[in-house]
């Protein structure tokens, strides 16, 4: 029998379970292009809970004891006494969510001989060093779409309320009890008619670039491999052949690339100070793309106009971190990917992964990042690692 370690996020303040909003989510089959969504064998929860966090338990807990393995559900991460460092030597199968990582080093992973399995409950594996589990034979699998649209709905959102000042705006009619129409529209513009790109066109940047298109904007975007044509033209977007090409013609840059050796500290000051003045960056794929300080610097200067991010590091970060209070700043605590829809998607997910490890079954490969030693699936597309796994 197995044992499992979930890492979640604390539950809300004022306990669990929270009020919610509304009684329903939509039931949402398959994915653009076809693929469908989770297909466990059952489910211990309703779509629409909030089964992210340490009381919501992924809906897991029932399935898991049922069949005779152990489980522990925590928040406490951090720090030689947390309790993943204590339960982690001999557990076989680690699970977290992005928003609240569990972040599985060279070391830590030295230290669990056991470890088999590491499931990424949403998207983006990079908090598993993919070195260590290609040779520690570890399979790292993830939740492939299912929050992708819901992340290209949230930098829509951040892509707007930067370019319309929104927020800025909203603080002066409630936190400042103003009627300050002059100040909140000196940094008010229309995206209409401007350039905007993305970095990374697979699930969640094509999202974005479909969604943009209807506010007659001029679309690009750069990837490391080229759209077919027929998709290029349905957008009508300029591809570029490498990120600083992309940098300098847009208005707006939107990053959508996961995080592995060839996009780690890519927007540094070199590559921000080739951005037209006033442009604004939205970062919905992870913090270390981009240089923290360097964004600072660009947003006090006037270099960028505007930086919206959902994703820092670490996670969570102390609170004197610099993105907290730089001007023009349009931040989230990394919930682009945890809304109530992607939440009942990836915890589906899991059970669909953790049902087909327990039955021998394989995994479907668009949830592959590591299999067998290697880069597989998802993950072969996507991510590179330094090292002879290549
Ligand atoms: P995906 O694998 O479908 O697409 C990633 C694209 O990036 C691929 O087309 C790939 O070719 C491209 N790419 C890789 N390296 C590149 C490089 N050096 N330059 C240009 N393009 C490159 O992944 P996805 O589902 O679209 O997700 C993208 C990332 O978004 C995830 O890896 C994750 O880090 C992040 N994410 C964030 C949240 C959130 O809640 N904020 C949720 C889900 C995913």
């Amino acid at each position: 029998m197995a044992k499992i370690l979930t890492v979640l996020y604390p539950d809300p303040v004022d306990g669990y379970p929270p009020s919610y909003a509304r009684d329903t989510i939509p039931a949402i089959s398959s994915y653009p292009g076809g693929q469908s969504t989770p297909t466990p064998q059952s489910l211990d929860f309703t779509p629409g809970e909030l089964v992210g966090c340490v009381s919501g338990q992924l809906g897991l807990r029932r399935f898991l004891e049922e069949r005779g393995h152990s489980v522990i559900f925590t928040s406490d991460k951090e720090g030689p006494d947390s309790t993943l460092e204590r339960e982690l030597p001999d557990s076989d199968v680690v699970i977290s969510q992005p928003f609240w990582p569990a972040y599985l080093t060279p070391e830590r992973i030295a230290k669990a001989p056991k470890l088999k399995l590491a499931i990424t409950a949403g998207i983006g594996s990079d908090h598993v060093d993919l070195p260590s589990a290609i040779a520690h034979d570890i399979t790292v699998a993830e939740v492939t779409f299912s929050n992708s649209i819901s992340v290209s709905e949230h930098a829509v959102m951040q892509i707007l309320a930067l370019v319309h000042n929104y927020l800025p705006a909203h603080e002066w009619v409630t936190t400042r009890k103003g009627w300050n129409v002059a100040d909140s529209v000196s940094r008010n513009y229309d995206l209409e008619g401007m350039d905007v790109g993305v970095l990374g066109a697979g699930r969640i940047g094509q999202a974005v670039l479909r969604r943009l298109k209807p506010f007659d904007v001029s679309l690009h975007y750069s990837d490391v491999q080229r759209l077919p044509a027929e998709i290029e033209n349905e957008f009508g977007a300029t591809w570029h052949p490498d990120v600083r090409s992309l940098a300098g013609s847009v208005d707006v840059l939107s990053i959508h690339a996961p995080l592995h050796p060839k996009t780690v500290n890519l927007f540094n000051d070199d590559l921000i100070g080739a951005m037209k003045r006033g442009s604004y960056i939205v970062n919905t794929a992870r913090a270390l793309i981009v240089n923290r300080d360097a964004v600072v610097r660009a947003l006090e200067s006037g270099r960028l106009a505007g930086y919206a991010g959902d994703v820092w590091y670490p996670e969570p970060p102390e609170p004197e971190h610099p993105w907290r209070t730089m001007p023009h700043e349009g931040m989230t605590p990394h919930v682009a990917g945890s809304t109530l829809s992607a939440q009942a998607r990836y915890a589906a997910g899991v059970r669909e992964i953790l049902e087909c490890w327990f039955d021998s079954r394989p995994i479907r490969q668009e949830y592959l990042i590591v299999e067998g030693g290697k880069l597989a699936g998802t993950g072969a597309r996507s991510y590179t690692v330094q090292g002879p796994g290549g």
